[in-house]
């Protein structure tokens, strides 16, 4: 069985035309699905109008989120209140096309976990799809991924894959990753992707800063969540290092050539950096400890 997971916000014209889309493509696969759209505290009609177009169809439902909460939010709730052991996960803008289900599906009869959506050719404005490049480029080196479009809502996996990565915040943007990480296999598959009609899109300029803070924070998480030290420990080290090599210079400038030092500025630099690195290895002491505490606790 296949559940398609579907959050909205303020979609109303789209809602009822991707609903019949949806259902024509998914008639001809001749499986078992579930469809279940989550109203991610639309201000529209959208929910009254869906209801209405999906009313004698007993394989649809809509959730219902009593604020705007954000996609990755909806995505969970939806995902909690579905049971196919394959989940897909699209859009409700009619961006993603119901067409290439079959595509995905294919994928993982072959063996994959996860099959990610690549929108070759994205219509969408270039203040979109430039960020995204090279948002997908560093992602790529960081993670060691070959993906070209992490982000793109349209993707599918099998149901353990959400059962073992548990979507909160905005981590659904990183997916694939965070499936790689659990040792899933990961693909992609070649979507068609088609300028919005109706409606307005929900993301701007600061989903792409936040994007990049979660970047940083995912790839601290992933690599040193049980090593913290060997990511402060290098930071501060360094530092450290750096320091101590301009104290040491000026040390000796003061003990054999009888340098004043209230005239060599750059002794604050150097009393700076011992400072702050030694800060930062203590910081990934505690780090330590925590992960150590944790592991004792949870056993
Ligand atoms: N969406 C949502 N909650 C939000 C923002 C967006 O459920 O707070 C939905 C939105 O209705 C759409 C999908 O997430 O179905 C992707 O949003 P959008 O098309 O605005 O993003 P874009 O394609 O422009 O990146
Ligand atoms: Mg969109």
């Amino acid at each position: 069985m296949i559940s398609i997971i579907i959050p909205f916000h303020n979609e109303e014209q789209n809602l009822p035309i991707l609903f019949h889309k949806l259902k024509d493509e998914i008639n001809k696969l001749k499986i078992e699905y579930e469809i279940i759209f989550v109203d991610d505290g639309s201000t529209d009609l959208g929910k009254a109008q869906l209801e209405k177009t999906i009313e004698k169809d007993s394989k649809s439902k809509i959730l219902v989120l009593r604020k705007n909460y954000g996609k990755g939010k909806a995505l969970e709730t939806g995902f909690f209140e579905s049971k196919g052991e394959i989940i897909v996960f699209m859009d409700a803008d009619l961006q993603d096309d119901p067409q290439d289900i079959p595509k995905f599906i294919h994928k993982i009869n072959e063996g994959y976990d996860l099959v990610n959506g690549y929108r070759k050719k994205r219509n969408d404005g270039v203040d979109k799809t430039f960020p995204s490049k090279i948002y997908n480029k560093l992602i790529a080196r960081l993670f060691n991924v070959d993906l070209h479009d992490i982000n793109c809502g349209f993707k599918v996996m099998r149901r353990e894959v959400l059962e073992n990565v548990r979507l909160y915040g905005d981590n659904y943007r990183i997916l694939p990753i965070l499936a790689k990480n659990e040792g899933f296999k990961i693909t992609e598959v070649e979507v068609d992707h088609h300028a919005r009609q109706y409606g307005v899109s929900k993301y701007g300029f600061w989903r792409m800063l936040f994007g990049f803070f979660d970047l940083i924070s995912y790839f601290f998480l992933i690599k040193y969540v049980e090593k913290p030290l060997h990511f402060f420990g290098t930071v501060g080290v360094s530092i450290f290092a750096l320091g101590s090599l301009i104290l040491i210079y000026l040390g000796i400038e003061r003990i054999y050539f009888q340098e004043l030092l209230y005239r060599r500025p750059i002794l604050f630099l150097g009393l700076l950096l011992v400072i702050v690195g030694v800060q930062i290895i203590v910081t990934g002491f505690i780090g330590e400890l925590i992960v150590y505490l944790n592991k004792r606790q949870s056993r």
